[in-house]
């Protein structure tokens, strides 16, 4: 018998997770609120273990084609100097597409795997029989369902979830614009740079040859800073050498700040949810999106064996148990990386300096990202060689 799963959200998470289960034989629906899919904010990075989970679902080659490929993470001061170099292993791969670029992939994988996707759908509700409850009062009860519907996720609501929603002091400006190489110093091609003044972050990402994408962070009470359309003298005063990118910053650009999620468990009955509904994090080691498309393949996985649907209560608490600790280390992670903003910028110096380039600190870091996917293998010698090449080609 064919198990069903409904799953209301359409993101990047809703979608992985989608794409793993119609992969293996489960008939799939995804609802989406909105009247197509499309995604909020400019690039994405996606490190190694979310690239393992694209290839695991036919989704990665798509989603990389033509992406920008950073050989560097570097940390800079108030000063412009280098806190940490940030050089990238051989065996971690790191690349930063559009966000539409990815959720396209995602999409067509998904299409590909036979998943059903219902647009203008919005989720108001759910039980822990398996079912969604629509606007309008309209239900649909599959064997399992999954709420991967974000940050204000009805379903994890409605299922009284959560234990904790705590929103950061500093939010982000993000926005494209577009890419002149021969601007940029020979210092400073090839890199992600990420530059710190007082209370203010400036984060320079290539998305491909064509665009670059800037992430902006201040605090939530920094009127100008967070200003839209984007206050250039006051972002320029921070960040003189990086004057003429943001001279080329047009009117468009999203502000929000940071959520951080919890919840005491990740399913009640025969209903789960995951992605930044379960576990939300704040951006600093780029992840989120990389764990909601990596416990969504982990929770296809966990389900793979199950038959009969009164299987699927021990299912889901098994997978939840197998994969808290991941996702709960690298959000703590990413929330002391947050708390360096509130360093004053001499001390941020040396703390980033000996911080980084301490093994231990360094492992905790990357540990998401070194982290083994269920359900996905580790590149062989030859894709490693690949990407490489395809980055020394593509600058
Ligand atoms: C500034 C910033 C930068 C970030 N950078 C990175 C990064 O570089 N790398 C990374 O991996 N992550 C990054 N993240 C995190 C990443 O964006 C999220 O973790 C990721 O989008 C979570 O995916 P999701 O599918 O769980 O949720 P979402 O992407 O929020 O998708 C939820 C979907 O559900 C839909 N939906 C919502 N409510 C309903 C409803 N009631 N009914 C039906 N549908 C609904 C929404 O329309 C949406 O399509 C960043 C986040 C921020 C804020």
């Amino acid at each position: 018998m064919t198990l069903t799963v409904a799953i209301s959200g359409g993101g990047i998470g809703g979608l992985a997770t989608a794409a793993a289960f119609a992969q293996r034989g489960w008939r799939v629906t995804v609802y989406e609120r909105q009247p197509e899919l499309r995604t909020v904010g400019a690039g994405i990075y996606i490190w190694e273990n979310g690239l393992r989970v694209l290839e695991a679902i036919g989704a990665y080659a798509e989603a990389t084609e033509g992406a920008f490929r950073g050989t560097h993470f570097q940390q800079r001061d108030n000063k412009n100097r280098i806190m940490d170099a940030g050089a990238l292993p051989a065996d971690m791969r790191l690349v930063s597409p559009p966000r539409s670029q990815l959720l396209n992939a995602l999409k067509n994988a998904c299409v590909r795997s036979g998943v059903q996707i219902v647009t203008s759908t919005e989720t108001v509700g759910a039980t822990p029989r398996g079912e969604l409850i629509f606007a309008g009062g309209i239900r649909v009860q599959a064997d399992l369902a999954i709420g991967v519907d974000g940050i204000w996720s009805k379903v994890r609501e409605s299922l009284g979830l959560e234990s904790l929603h705590e929103q950061t002091r500093e939010g982000c400006l993000r926005l494209i614009i577009r890419a002149e190489p021969a601007k940029f110093e020979k210092s400073d091609v090839g890199k992600y740079i990420e530059n710190w003044n007082g209370l203010k972050r400036f984060l320079i990402t290539p998305v491909n040859a064509q665009e670059i994408y800037l992430a902006m962070t201040c605090p939530e009470d920094d009127e100008e800073g967070k200003r839209i359309p984007i206050n250039k003298d006051v972002w320029k005063e921070s960040f003189p050498r990086w004057a003429h990118l943001i001279d080329r910053i047009g009117p468009i650009a999203t502000w929000g700040v940071y959520s951080i999620i919890r919840c005491h468990a990740w399913s009640a009955g025969r209903t789960a949810i995951l992605g930044d509904a379960a576990h939300a994090q704040p951006p600093n080691l780029g992840q989120g999106g990389g764990m909601a498309m990596q416990n969504g393949l982990a929770l296809a996985v966990a389900l793979e064996k199950v038959t009969d649907r009164r299987d699927i209560p021990a299912a889901l608490e098994a997978w939840e148990a197998s994969e808290r600790p991941i996702i709960e280390h690298c959000q703590r992670w990413s929330k002391f990386y947050g708390e360096i903003t509130y360093l004053p910028d001499d001390v941020r110096f040396r703390v980033v300096q000996s911080a980084l380039s301490d093994p231990w600190v360094a492992s905790q870091i990357f540990r998401a990202a070194n982290h083994q996917p269920v359900g996905t293998k580790a590149p062989d010698a030859r894709v490693l060689r690949n990407f490489a090449n395809a980055y020394a080609e593509s600058n």
